[in-house]
């Protein structure tokens, strides 16, 4: 059944909202924590100074309808829906200001992933693999 209901899913969807399904069930399975927004900040300037690059300006911003981040790589920054944003959100956008493909393709589930890994933990990371990878989502986990 569940194999039936991933292969519907897999014809009718695209892979940006395979994507984010797999994420919100990992989110549900394995929820990351929700930050103030001068958390977030704080948070993403220790990982952009790890990961070598500029701390990206994070700030709320009303979006349309079914956006809740955006990640804005010409002006470096993250607008979000929500005062308080998860760490996966946070990483979902830094992940997207550090591919070079805008798209969520096979890189940017793998760059995603790796910032699970580094920056909240293993078993999160392991669990957002198996989401992508039973989601008939590409991901490699380094
Ligand atoms: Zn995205």
């Amino acid at each position: 059944m569940g194999n039936f209901k991933s292969a519907q899913v897999g014809v009718t969807t695209s892979e940006s909202q395979r994507t984010y399904a797999a994420e919100d069930r990992f989110e549900i399975e394995m929820p990351t924590r929700v930050l103030l927004l001068n958390e977030a900040n704080e948070w993403l300037a220790m990982i952009a100074e790890a990961e070598g690059v500029d701390s990206p300006l994070i700030f709320k911003a009303v979006l349309s309808k079914n956006t809740e981040a955006l990640a804005i790589s010409t002006e470096w920054c993250i607008a979000v829906r929500d005062s308080k944003p998860t760490q996966l959100l946070l990483l979902h956008e830094m992940a997207h200001l550090l591919c070079v493909n805008k798209n969520h393709g096979t890189e940017f589930r793998t760059e995603l992933i790796r910032l699970v890994r580094r920056y909240i933990s293993f078993p999160h990371a392991v669990a957002l693999y198996n989401s992508f990878v039973s989601n008939s989502l590409s991901a490699q986990m380094g």
